[in-house]
């Protein structure tokens, strides 16, 4: 499975290495691929803490160009450099707060790929969305918006997170069916857009409200290949419990 923590905008760099000395250490035989999304400016400490052990650091954020005047953005080779395997794009936090269009979040997966990263896309209903029962549609809608122009072949560099909005922070979760109806809604879309078997191999991970309370309810879902952990990350017990769960 890969689980994939979001650290969001918390942890200093010297945090960060609190953190890792002591979760490194109890991480040792995981069978899990597990992924720390960190903030840019704990990268370097990540990468130079986890060089050989299996684990992998991410970045949360890429900028959608390569170069140009494009004061406070880091591009995709500044992340490669500092360790980053993989990079989230797309996530509602940054579609709603920060205003990022589908234009912008196709073109950052291009640059991501571009640098030999691996992307973490978003998708995701709201509570109004869900409750009119337009989840497929907003789902395939964010996909194929993402996915312009992006070759079959590249899609095993691509893990598509479902993370409904109502659940983020919230508490909130789907049951494990509904997660399942949704990673079958992203599965179906990659399938008639790319091939039938590209739907069955691309990775879809749920995020959402997953806690140590809630994952061996969540992890009854059958059509995923794993979770990206928010707030509950940010404390290594949490995530140590979460990994001893899914064991
Ligand atoms: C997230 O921010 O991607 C997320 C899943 O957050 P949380 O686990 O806190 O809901």
């Amino acid at each position: 499975m890969k689980i994939i923590a979001n650290f969001k905008m918390n942890k200093t760099p010297l945090e960060t290495k609190d953190y890792l000395m002591n979760f490194l250490s109890r991480v040792k035989e995981c069978p899990h691929e597990i992924v720390l999304c960190l903030p840019f400016t704990s990268l370097f400490v990540g990468k130079f803490l986890t060089e050989g052990t299996g684990v992998k650091i991410g970045a949360q954020n890429i900028c959608d160009e390569d170069e140009g005047k494009c004061t406070g953005e880091i591009n995709g080779a500044m992340l490669a450099d500092a360790g980053a395997k993989y990079v989230i794009i797309g996530h509602s936090e940054r579609r709603t707060k920060f205003k990022e269009n589908s234009k912008m979040i196709n073109k950052k997966i291009k640059c991501a790929l571009k640098h030999g990263l691996n992307c973490l896309l978003c998708v995701g209903e709201n509570l109004v969305e869900r409750n009119t029962l337009k989840t497929a549609e907003v789902l395939k809608e964010q996909i194929e918006d993402a996915l312009k122009g992006i070759y079959e072949n590249e899609l095993e560099h691509i893990t598509i997170a479902y993370e409904p909005i109502w659940a983020i922070g919230t508490g909130q979760h789907p049951t494990a069916k509904e997660i399942d109806v949704s990673a079958n809604v992203i599965r179906k879309v990659i399938s008639n857009d790319f091939s039938v078997q590209a739907g069955e191999k691309i990775n879809v991970v749920y995020g959402g409200s997953v806690e140590p309370k809630n994952i061996s309810q969540v992890s009854k879902a059958k059509k995923i290949n794993g979770f990206l952990i928010g707030g509950a990350s940010l404390d290594y017990n949490n995530l140590l419990q979460i990994l001893s769960t899914l064991k």
